[in-house]
């Protein structure tokens, strides 16, 4: 018998009582207990679910307070000192502390989880001695199965992911805190094994990157060391995100079971099954159903992909489950009521996929037959789907094979464009601009809704944002900042904004996945040909601009962005539909110009997190992605600057290829990495404007005129002051009005500080 499984499910709950419930403990308005209590709830309605769907193999300790990542750093006493924690079990102030900083420390690092839009806290190692604070994954265990009469499946993060993703350490001290960890991990597994847990699963997704062979030769160690005493325990070792590097060593890893993904990189690790073949006693948990995208499957494809598998493994050793945890998908589609029918039917978040990966075992046991009509509903669902004319969009298809792809060049390069911008724009030493986005506060979003119900008119909507408009250029005036932003009071969010103006796209009402801690966002879906119908920024950057002297950027999300922040058809090559988006960006870009606009900002914040896990594959992604990115912003004047921003960059892997996009400001996130890019700048020298991020938004708390300006002087000793911005590291949209105020001022006291320095040094 084949048996269902499942990787993790979605936190946040249909309607994102998790993200309720959190916030409001933040907020203070409601107690730890309550949280709790809440949280719990919602834990077990989670898994209620799952049991009821008659899933084999639930998940257990998938469930978190902010992120799985940190849940597993505390959970082995890795904590930075400057929390002041003592040792002992960790308090939820300790590990929010960690998550969101406090009035004394700041928050630990974020960054994007493998090349997905989850972000997690990054493990600081500062030399600390581990240490056991809790069992996480039996607490989970225990819970589940005295509550729901669950007999759950524990999962946590393995040893080498864990430690490949955490900071703080050189090579040199690998083996030492491998020995630590080893201990504890056993503890843990040990624990398990005496409560009588038969299935623990641990993700090792970092065997999807390209680790080298030695490399691989320490999983193995760790992974004999950790199984030496739980012979009764099963450990299923579990890959995602794509094919395995070393698919002979993986599976000869001593563990009872190995997952692997069937969708992404799903090609190779078919292609390696197939000639090497799978251990017969070991269980091969495969991800058929896609983990990472909202797809109704195609259970005939599906059904004949597991039967490929099986020519390698017996059927009672195989498992079905999704590609990997479902909170990259939203929780149901039964919450979606407004969407056009033919497209809704051709979807299916977490809970329909359960129900695909239970017909895929019922068909796979007792043939098509057994479930003949979910088939035919499924088939029925996606050729009506393929046909939309939406879909089939011949101008769109010619366009993005035309020469304007390959010609996507500005007219000077930029020593030559660099001139003639500072003879335009007149801007001083270390220039002050912000990203974007400033808060949006209950009034805003509650005006918005309004607006959306039609509970106001267009024209009171529009008069509302031009009133926040208003404000914030007459702060920014005051605040004695630069280069202006409208404030993108009218966004919800950076990509829907563009996705509602555009052909192609559709929005769902409660698609929410989690993004970091407990923010979600919903992402578009782009499921037809993606073509420009009108202006869509025009309005709000022209009146920003007629109320000030100053410049003011226009702002827009960009191509690749806008790809990998939505939910992309499958039938198309990635690059092909980035193309589609760059064009009409293009038209939008020259809208602007047209209309005044001669600072423009293309946002990239995501060009990063779709880097592929394995290098070999980069170059081919970043070709594209660069393409694209000119493609939208090449056709403009010389003296019309071009900036853009990205987040969480590790930068020094692809330095190249943000030079290549020919941006000529880029502005980037550095304070919560301390200032580690700025090294990157030491080995290759960029010479385009660029700004470093002066101070992390992801926390109400205000840094000190000295904190920033500690990162200037370390940005000023690897970059020339002429082509130094200053900025804070994101949009402010979260942020609250005071505190924004307060730190941009402190910024700016921290420029004219340093631009004094400069002008002292150059006297002498
Ligand atoms: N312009 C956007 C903003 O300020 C950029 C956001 C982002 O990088 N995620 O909100
Ligand atoms: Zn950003």
């Amino acid at each position: 018998m084949a048996k269902s499984s499942i990787v993790g499910y979605p936190v946040i709950g249909e309607n994102r009582e998790w993200k309720r419930a959190l916030e409001s403990f933040w907020a203070q308005k409601t107690t730890e207990e309550e949280l709790l209590q809440t949280t719990k709830e919602i834990r077990l309605a989670n898994l209620q679910k799952q049991k009821e769907a008659g899933l084999d193999q639930i998940a257990v300790g998938d469930f978190t307070l902010y992120d799985r990542v940190l849940d597993t750093a505390v959970m082995f006493g890795i904590i930075p000192s400057r929390y002041q924690w003592t040792g002992g079990q960790v308090s939820n102030t300790t590990y929010f502390s960690m998550a969101r900083g406090n009035d004394e420390a700041v928050a630990s690092e974020m960054t994007k989880w493998f090349n997905t839009n989850y972000h997690y806290i990054v493990p600081e190692y500062e030399g600390q001695r581990f240490q056991l604070t809790e069992n996480k994954p039996l607490l989970a265990y225990r819970e589940a199965k005295k509550e729901l009469g669950i007999e759950g499946k524990p999962v946590l993060l393995g040893p080498y992911t864990l430690l490949k993703l955490s900071k703080g350490y050189e090579d040199k001290d690998v083996p030492s805190i491998i020995l630590q960890l080893i201990p504890l991990y056993q503890k843990v597994l040990q624990e398990l094994q005496e409560e009588g847990v038969q299935w623990v699963q641990i993700d090792e997704p970092i065997l999807c990157t390209s680790i080298t062979s030695n490399e691989m030769k320490t999983v193995t160690e760790i992974y004999s060391q950790l199984t030496k005493d739980v012979d009764g325990l099963n450990i299923l070792l579990q890959t995602y995100f794509d094919s395995v590097e070393h698919f002979e060593e993986t599976i000869a890893l001593p563990v009872a079971g190995i997952g692997l993904d069937f969708v992404h990189g799903g090609t190779k690790n078919l292609e390696n099954l197939q000639t090497h073949g799978f251990p017969q006693e070991k269980i091969l948990a495969a991800g058929i159903v896609d983990g990472r995208n909202i797809w109704r499957s195609d259970l005939h494809a599906k059904l004949s992909l597991l039967e490929t598998i099986q020519q390698q493994v017996k059927l009672e050793n195989l498992w079905i489950q999704p590609s990997c945890s479902l909170l990259h998908v939203p929780v149901t589609i039964r919450s979606e009521q407004k969407l056009d029918s033919t497209i809704s039917n051709a979807l299916a978040f977490a809970d329909e996929k359960i129900k695909e990966i239970h017909v895929l075992q019922t068909a796979l046991q007792s043939g098509k037959v057994s479930v003949v009509t979910e088939f035919e509903q499924s088939e029925a669902a996606l050729t009506a789907f393929n046909k939309l004319p939406a879909r089939n969009r011949q101008e769109i298809r010619e366009a993005t094979s035309g020469s304007i792809l390959s010609d996507s060049k500005r007219n000077l390069p930029f020593a030559d464009r660099k001139i003639k911008q500072q003879e335009k724009f007149q801007l001083p030493l270390l220039p002050t601009t912000t990203i974007g986005s400033f808060p949006q506060t209950p009034e805003v979003r509650r005006t918005r809704t309004k607006w959306r119900k039609g509970e106001i008119t267009d024209q009171q909507y529009k008069d509302f944002v031009n009133a926040e408009i208003k404000e914030w250029i007459d702060i920014q005036e005051e605040l004695g900042l630069d280069v202006l932003v409208h404030g993108e009071f009218e966004r919800t969010d950076m990509v829907e904004y563009f996705g509602e103006k555009l052909d192609g796209f559709v929005f769902t009402e409660k698609a929410w996945v989690q993004s970091y801690g407990s923010r979600c966002v919903k992402p578009p879906i782009i499921y037809g040909d993606v073509a420009f119908t009108k202006p869509m920024t025009v309005e709000e950057s022209v009146y920003a601009k007629s109320l000030t002297n100053h410049e003011v950027k226009g702002m827009l999300t960009g191509p690749v962005t806008i790809l990998n922040w939505s939910f992309v058809r499958d039938d198309l090559s990635r690059d092909e539909v980035t193309n589609q988006i760059a064009l009409a960006l293009r038209k939008e870009i020259e809208s602007l110009e047209a209309a005044g606009i001669h600072m423009i900002q293309v946002d990239e914040p995501a060009l990063r997190e779709g880097l592929p896990l394995k290098k070999s594959e980069w170059k081919h992604y970043l070709d594209w992605a660069v393409n694209a990115f000119r493609v939208a912003t090449a056709s403009v004047e010389d003296t019309t600057q071009i900036h853009t921003h990205m987040c969480y960059c590790d930068f020094n892997h692809f330095i190249e290829a943000i030079s290549a996009l020919d941006a000529d400001v880029i502005s980037i996130e550095t304070s919560r990495s301390h200032g580690d890019l700025v090294e990157s700048f030491n080995d290759y020298h960029y010479d385009k404007g660029i700004g470093l991020g002066v101070y992390d938004i992801h926390s109400p708390r205000v840094p000190a005129v000295e904190e920033m300006t500690e990162i200037i002087n370390k940005g000023l000793e690897v970059l020339d002051p002429a082509q130094f911005w200053i900025n804070p590291d994101c949009g402010l949209k979260t942020r609250k009005r005071k505190e924004t105020v307060a730190a941009l001022k402190h910024m700016v006291i921290a420029t004219e500080q340093a631009r004094e320095r400069l002008g002292a040094s150059a006297v002498k």
